[in-house]
């Protein structure tokens, strides 16, 4: 149950809830929005009642991911990069996997020159087969943590385990939680002890409500600096594509939470040739973002080739997106509306 209280009387109403409830259940405080697990509006006192404007109870188990509880958008902020909200919209690339010291410098300059203001690429690398290259590890972080600050960006890598947490937490702004681990409970409550920002990758067998549960579990840590990314699920057709992009969980996303929503066109697609189609339509779709992998010989790429572009392909695609955004903004500002509840 989340009840909206009345204005005048919040203050007193909250002490008064949190007293009656707040040893007993799950009890969360957002402005004057007060959630109470397991609770309904029968068990309040008539002093609590009196304190009520209205009663949700039809909101996501998820509940501190809600806009029921949380109506405005959050906005995540990074040394170099805001990420959510209404006008900005977050451009972040790099290569699948931190392959060399000079070769994710490269690829730092090709994103940061494309507009990208956040540098990703994995130093411990979740690969189908054990054999493939696993990553570089700390020298990977090392890597990428210099070629951020050498263009003045930000920069985010994947947690894989509870093991590498920490030291991923000394080098990176921001930490990526990959599809294959978004149901790995105990390293969604590590990260949700954390004071970094989480971006949280949809599984590729998930649901909605699954990933929006999967963010739970971090807030409920205590981490309220999370985004989601749509990254393609699987459907029973992927001759042409790596995996389904769905498009549409981005408004459902975007109405049900108000945690920022990347997409993901790269691990979508698989493939580089429709990963710009792909980002212009996660971003006319409402998205507050893009993570793209690039690289300058995808043939000879450590993984993932086959879905990056080539240094002039992103640039000519950060363009169409950037312009893109603007169009959609100016319609917004037209409207006098914002998305969000
Ligand atoms: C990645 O970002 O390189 C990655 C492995 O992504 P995902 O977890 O979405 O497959
Ligand atoms: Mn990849």
């Amino acid at each position: 149950m989340i009840i909206i209280l009345k204005e005048k009387t919040a203050a007193q109403t909250k002490n008064r809830l949190q007293q009656h409830f707040g040893n007993k259940t799950d009890l969360f405080i957002h402005k004057n929005r007060v959630a109470i697990n397991g609770v309904n509006e029968a068990d309040l006192t008539v002093e609590e009642q009196a304190g009520v404007q209205e009663i949700i109870m039809d909101h996501p188990a998820a509940v501190q991911g809600s806009r029921a509880l949380h109506p405005e958008d959050t906005i995540i902020k990074l040394p170099h990069t805001i990420i959510g909200g209404p006008a900005g919209f977050t451009m972040m690339a790099g290569p699948c996997s931190v392959e060399s010291e000079t070769h994710v410098a490269k690829m730092a300059k090709v994103a940061h020159d494309g507009g990208a203001t956040i540098l990703r690429g994995g130093a411990f690398k979740p690969r189908t087969s054990p054999y493939s290259f696993q990553g570089l590890g700390v020298d990977g972080l090392k890597f990428l943590r210099q070629a951020a600050d050498q263009q003045g960006m930000d920069m985010i890598t994947e947690v894989m385990d509870e093991e590498h947490l920490d030291v991923i937490c000394q080098y990176a702004d921001m930490l990526q939680i990959g599809a294959r681990n978004m149901q790995n409970f105990s390293l969604l409550k590590a990260v949700g002890k954390t004071n970094k920002p989480v971006l949280l990758k949809r599984g590729m067998s998930a649901s909605i409500d699954d990933l929006m549960n999967a963010a739970e579990y971090i807030a409920a840590g205590g981490n309220h600096q999370i985004a989601l990314s749509e990254r393609g699920i699987r459907t029973f057709d992927n001759k042409y594509t790596r995996n389904t992009f769905d498009v549409s969980a981005v408004p459902v996303l975007r109405k049900l939470t108000h945690y920022p929503i990347i997409v993901d066109p790269s691990h979508a697609e698989g493939h580089w040739d429709l990963v710009t189609p792909m980002a212009l339509a996660g971003t006319a779709s409402g998205a507050n973002g893009l993570v793209v992998e690039i690289h300058d010989n995808p043939a000879k790429a450590f993984s993932d080739g086959p879905q990056a572009l080539k240094p002039e392909i992103f640039r000519e695609m950060t363009k169409e997106v950037f312009a893109l955004h603007e169009v959609l903004n100016s319609f917004v500002s037209q409207k006098g509306a914002v998305v969000n509840g």
